[in-house]
């Protein structure tokens, strides 16, 4: 059921008061989930909001922690965030993730070497959202017959001998590598 807005904040004229702009403003200029939930930001008010969060360096280590939390980590949030935060790596493709005006593939990403072990520092591999999921990817690799799933390319490249990028390579093109048969898992 919808909140009854009160008086005080939809007025007759069906102005709200913006409670970040200070403005009386058509209720049109209002989400309906921001009113219902008692949250009287208006919508442009909101839209700089958010912005202003994306280029806050802990709203983003934020949503990574949240999502490694899930799988496990060693380390605590606070941990994360101060190990990120004197990475040159970490802000210096944090920085460019912005100068590219948030291209979703330049984003700051972060994954494990090795998937089947906990989020710690000595597993990470500090990359762009683009590069990580390409790194991330399942691989198969198909010989004599046999077919063996591996967690990353890299691991397929490394039992192997072979290049990470070869292994890629061959994922996308179908061609033998190494005598192997490569495909995304
Ligand atoms: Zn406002």
């Amino acid at each position: 059921m919808k909140k009854v807005i009160p008086d005080n904040i939809r007025f007759r004229d069906h102005t709200v008061l913006c409670n970040h702009c200070q403005t009386y403003r058509p209720d049109t200029d209002y989400s309906e989930k921001a009113l219902n939930k008692g949250f009287w930001f208006c919508r442009a008010c909101l839209k700089l909001l958010r912005l202003s969060r994306r280029s806050n360096v802990t709203y983003l280590i934020n949503s990574i922690y949240n999502h490694q939390k899930r799988e496990g980590t060693v380390y605590t949030r606070l941990g994360l965030s101060s190990w990120l935060q004197s990475s040159e790596e970490f802000m210096g493709l944090f920085r460019a993730w912005i100068l590219s005006d948030y291209d979703p593939d330049k984003k700051p990403s972060i994954i494990r070497k090795d998937a089947t072990k906990p989020y710690d520092y000595h597993n990470l591999i500090i990359g762009t959202s683009k590069g990580n999921n390409a790194l991330g990817s399942k691989v198969i690799g198909f010989y004599n017959g046999i077919e063996t799933p591996y967690i990353s390319a890299a691991e397929g490249a490394r039992v192997y001998g072979l290049t990470r990028k070869g292994v890629l390579l061959a994922c996308r093109s179908g061609k033998l590598y190494g005598g192997v048969r490569w495909r995304f898992g």
